[in-house]
């Protein structure tokens, strides 16, 4: 059925050696796709691509530092030449976070997180666009955050990078649904990767996350990226402009 079949088209995803990224590049080739994915790890990043095609993947990559302007244009580029000029799926994964209060921040560490999490993702879409209206029928997913949405005490600049991504998501649904290009946010809650691995194993942190949680526990990477997927398919035609939570709950749960 190809209402759930991504067969025939093309995605690019950017951070997609670990974590989230890796998930959603492994169920969007699962569901056909042809994948270029990127990371600063070139080692890893061919690691990763050896894995995929083991496992009969289409999957290409570049090293690609995102918060890169020069880099961004050269990362397009390559996606524009092996895909024909054609991209129907833009996954805008990477996004990083440093945690302190917010009087000891420094400038450099506000343009940092600033630089990869939102304007990568901004410059990125926009460096896009000519490929994703070219496809005729485009999808941009953002992987911002539930700290986008509500205080989580994980740093005042990752979220308002992360709000910003979500006011993003919601101009691109309404300036380019002309383009047949719709675009959707996902906001995850804590989520087993190594972006939060040392903070997991702290057992008196994973219980107050999981505390605030309605489904007891934290997230496995395959339980964002099913929705990233399922928001890039066919079936999901007359869906944009969404900022979609996945976080067992916990934005919907003020018991605690
Ligand atoms: P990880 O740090 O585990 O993985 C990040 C991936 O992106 C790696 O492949 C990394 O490779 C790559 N990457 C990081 N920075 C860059 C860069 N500047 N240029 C190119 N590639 C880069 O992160 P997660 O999977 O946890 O996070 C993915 C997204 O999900 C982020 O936007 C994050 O904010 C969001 N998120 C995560 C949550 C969580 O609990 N894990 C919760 C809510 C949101 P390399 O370092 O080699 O470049």
């Amino acid at each position: 059925n190809s209402r759930w079949s991504l067969k025939g088209m093309t995605a690019l995803v950017t951070g997609g050696t670990r974590g989230i990224g890796y998930a959603v590049v492994e169920e969007l080739a699962g569901f056909g796709a042809a994948v270029h994915t990127c990371s600063r790890n070139e080692a890893e990043l061919h690691k990763c691509l050896k894995e995929w095609e083991a496992k009969g993947f289409l999957v290409t990559g570049s090293v690609c530092d995102a918060s890169s302007k020069t880099e961004r244009e050269k990362l397009v580029q390559q996606v524009a030449s092996s895909f024909n000029g054609k991209l129907n799926i833009l996954v805008n994964n990477v996004g990083t976070n440093i945690r302190k209060p917010t009087t000891e921040y420094t400038s450099e560490e506000y343009s940092i997180l600033m630089a990869t999490n939102l304007e990568s993702t901004y410059h990125l879409s926009q460096l896009a666009h000519p490929l994703l209206r070219a496809s005729g029928a485009g999808s941009i997913v953002f992987i911002s955050s539930v700290a986008g949405l509500v205080g989580i005490g994980s740093g005042t600049i990752y979220a308002a990078s992360k709000a910003a991504i979500n006011q993003l998501t919601k101009n691109l649904a309404c300036e380019w649904a002309k383009d047949n290009i719709r675009s959707n946010s996902v906001c995850p809650w804590y989520t087993r990767t190594s972006l939060v691995e040392h903070l997991l194993g702290n057992k008196e942190f994973l219980e107050e996350i999981t505390s605030r949680t309605p489904i007891d526990r934290v997230a496995e990477p395959e339980e964002v990226s099913s929705l990233v997927a399922f928001l890039c398919l066919p079936a999901a035609s007359y869906i944009t402009g969404q900022i979609i939570s996945v976080d067992g709950g916990m934005t919907v749960n003020s018991f605690n």
